[in-house]
This record gives structure tokens, sequence and C-alpha cells, in this order.
């Protein structure tokens, strides 16, 4: 090493190992250098297949997704049934969902105990055997319903409507809590009533403080959904509603906007005008067809009674007419100290001023007006609501109310 060294420092004795040092702290510099660098890419490699590994887990996962979804796709569908009767373990009478009754042999891996008369289940659509159980959900075309197996709502959320609570309940809630009050008198209790009135004065509410005061499930359909969104099948949504409902009783079943379907029958009927006709049918069919004792009980609601087809309003059907008009000034009053209730009042605050303030007003406008007259008063970032706040919320609501009112057809129906 050393004679290396001098063949290439001639005549400089004392720089030799010094400059012998300098080469070995550059070489060693750049060794280090090197082996930073190669540390670096071998934790990007790392981190990198890290990443790769993950995506390939992502795509294997998608890959399977995609399997199944094809899967899916090639299966034959189902045809949805109920189980009406079991003759034996393996024999089973069915009604499939266009009506037709079978007998049919069930699938020997399903639980037996869920093979009960009344259970929704799924046919093979070539052999029409029992393949599984579906569990106790909608069924897809019910779907557009609301359903609440008990609705929070009660009596007393409501103001100024006590004489229409009363008829509700004399019609509603007593031939469900005792039946046999009516049978001992040999009376029959109305199957439903109809409750008119212009929109937001409490018609869905109090549909649903009875279910909710007779522990009934309450399911809500809107008339307009029926005539609509189910081209061709409006009867069968109808049928299969009660269905469902004599599935949940007691029950309340709740049509709103009855008018859509049941609107008086002209003899120029489009073809739009006959399916509406073939739902409304299929209404009444299910209306005569069930008993007024019944634990299902029909409550349904408009804006335009004027215009519904008597044929609904006969004994035996929609045979009560309850009214529920724009609230009047007590009204007014009982339904602000509701929505007002649990707010932080300024002590200038006067109810009686907001209710002569906000004559034609209806429920909905009076607790919007409230929440509206509560948002000046956060964004105001005070502690309380004031009567400035209220006279705020009052024009803007009136504003509001006059913009959706403009071009409306049966303008002051109910005043
Ligand atoms: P629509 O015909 O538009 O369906 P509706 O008559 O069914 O209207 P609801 O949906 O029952 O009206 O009322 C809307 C809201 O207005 C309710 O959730 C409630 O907060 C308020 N409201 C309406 N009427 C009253 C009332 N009498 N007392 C207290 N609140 C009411």
């Amino acid at each position: 090493m050393s004679s290396d060294s001098d063949t290439l420092n001639p005549g400089n004795g004392d720089s030799l190992p010094a400059r012998e040092e300098d080469g070995i702290d550059r070489q060693l510099s750049r060794l280090e250098k090197d082996y930073r660098e190669l540390t670096e890419k071998a934790q990007n490699l790392l981190t990198e297949r890290v990443y790769l590994e993950n995506e390939v887990s992502q795509q294997k996962k998608k890959v399977s997704r995609l399997e199944e979804e094809i899967r899916m796709l090639r299966s034959p569908p189902h045809i949805v049934g109920h189980v009406q009767d079991r003759i034996s373990d393996e024999k089973i009478v069915v009604r499939s969902s266009n009506g037709t009754v079978f007998l049919v042999s069930a699938n020997q891996r399903i639980d037996q105990d869920l093979l009960k008369p009344g259970a929704r289940v799924a046919l093979n659509q070539d052999t029409l055997s029992v393949i599984e159980v579906l569990h106790d959900a909608w069924d897809p075309l019910v779907t557009g319903a609301e359903m609440v197996e008990k609705p929070d709502i009660s009596y007393s959320d409501m103001g100024g409507i006590d004489e229409q609570i009363r008829l509700v309940k004399e019609s509603i809630e007593l031939p469900l809590s005792s039946p046999e009050s009516f049978t001992r008198f040999g009376i029959k209790p109305p199957k439903g009533v109809l409750l008119v009135g212009p929109p937001g004065c409490g018609k869905t509410m109090l549909a649903k403080a009875v279910a909710s005061s007779t522990d009934c499930s309450f399911i809500r359909l809107v008339g307009s959904e029926l005539a609509q969104k189910y081209i061709g099948e409006g009867g069968r949504m109808v049928r299969e509603l009660f269905d469902l409902a004599r599935e949940k009783a007691p029950s309340i079943v709740f049509i709103d906007e009855i008018d859509a379907i049941g609107a008086k029958r002209l003899d120029t009927a489009t073809s739009g005008d006959r399916e509406v006709q073939r739902t409304l049918m299929q209404l009444l069919a299910e209306l005569d067809g069930f008993d007024a004792l019944d634990d299902v009980k029909l409550i349904s609601a408009t804006n335009r009674p004027d215009i519904l087809d008597e044929a609904l309003l006969r004994p035996g059907r929609f045979d009560r007419i309850i009214e529920i008009p724009l609230p009047n000034e007590e009204g007014r009053t009982a339904i602000l100290n509701i929505h007002m209730g649990k707010m932080p009042k300024a002590k200038d605050l006067s109810v009686a001023k907001i209710v002569s303030k906000t004559k034609g007003f209806s429920g909905a406008d009076l607790k919007a007006t409230c929440v509206e007259a509560a948002m000046v008063a956060i964004r105001a970032k005070r502690k309380s609501v004031n009567a400035k706040d209220f006279r705020t919320a009052i024009e803007r609501i009136s504003e509001k109310k006059e913009n959706s009112t403009r071009g409306d057809a049966p303008e002051n129906l109910f005043h």
C-alpha cells in the first residue's frame, strides 16, 4: 500500500498519508452517499411493493364483486309469494304475487319454523318450489309507502283541533279499543274516515297521533305517487298495501291526496285515467273486503273533496268526513303555544299579537314562522327570541305563501 503511495506521490514524504486519508474520506463519503441513495431506493421500492400488494388485493375484491354481480344477473328471477298453508313438511300452499294459489314443495334446508302461514317466500320460476323465506321487510313495490311501527306524535302535540280529535277518536279509536261495544248494539263503526282541509293543517299529524294512541302501525301512501309512479301497478300496490296492513295489524293506513286516485270517473277516459280507475276499483274492493271491526283502519286525506268520486263516500267506505279548516284565532294561539313552548322568549313578545298578524296561516305555516323567528335570533347571537324576530319571520313566510299559492286552482276552498 505504502509503495503504491510512494509511486503516486514521489518526493513528498509528509503529505502522502494526508492525501491518502483524503482519498479514503472521499471514497467513504461517496460510499455513504451511495448507501443512502440505495437505502432510499430500497425504501421506495418497499413502499411501492406494499402499495402494489394493496392494489392487487383491491382489484381481487373488485373482481369477486363483479363475478358476484354476473352471477346474480345470470340467475333467473324468483317469484314472490306468501305461504297460505302447510299440508306437510314438504308440501306447502303458496299464493304467488299475481294471486294464483299453488301447492308446491319447499327446500329442505329452510328452517321449518319460518315456513308459517303468512311468511313471504321466494319461489323458483319453473318449479315454484320455495327457495327461501324472505325477511319480514317491504315488498319492493310498496316501498313508496312510509311505515312507522309506532309514531311518536300525541294528541297534545296538536293545537286547535280538539273537536276533530274527538271525532277521529270516536270513529277509529273506539272501534279498535272496544269493538264489543259496537257488537253489543249491533252497529258497525265506520271503516275509514276522510279528513278534508287545506294543506298543512295537521291531517297527517292527526292520523299519526291516532296510530300512536292506539298502538297501531302507521302506513302512509300518497295517492299521487300511487297514480304516477307505478304505472300498471296501482291496483297491485293497493292490494299489497292492504296485505301489509293486515300483516302489521293493528294498523292504520293513511292515504294522503286520495283525490289523485279517487277523482270522479269520467266517460271520456284516457288510458292513464283508466289505470287510475283500476287503482280506485281495487281500493273500493279492498274497502268492501274487510270488516269494519277488523283491526285495520283507514284514514284518507284530501284538499279537493269536491272532485272525489261518490263511490268512495258511500256507507261502509269513507263514510265519515272530518273537516280540518285553517285555524281560527283560538286555534292559532294553541298551535303557537305548542311550537313556541320551549323557546326562550324576550319580554316584549306577545302571542296575541302574532295571532292577529297570522290570519290565513296553516299549522305548518305557524310552525315555519316559529322556526324562522328562532333562526333570526340565533343568527343575531341573541339568547331569546323577540317581537321583531317574529315580525321578520311573519313577513318572510307570508311572502313564501304568496309565491306558492299564486296560480293554485282551488283557492280559498275552505275559507
Ligand atoms: P298536507 O295536506 O300538505 O299533507 P297536512 O294537513 O297533512 O298537510 P301535516 O303534515 O299534518 O299537515 O302538518 C305539517 C306540520 O305542521 C306538522 O308536522 C306540524 O308541525 C304542523 N301543524 C299542522 N297543524 C298543526 C296543529 N293543528 N297543531 C300543531 N302543529 C301543526
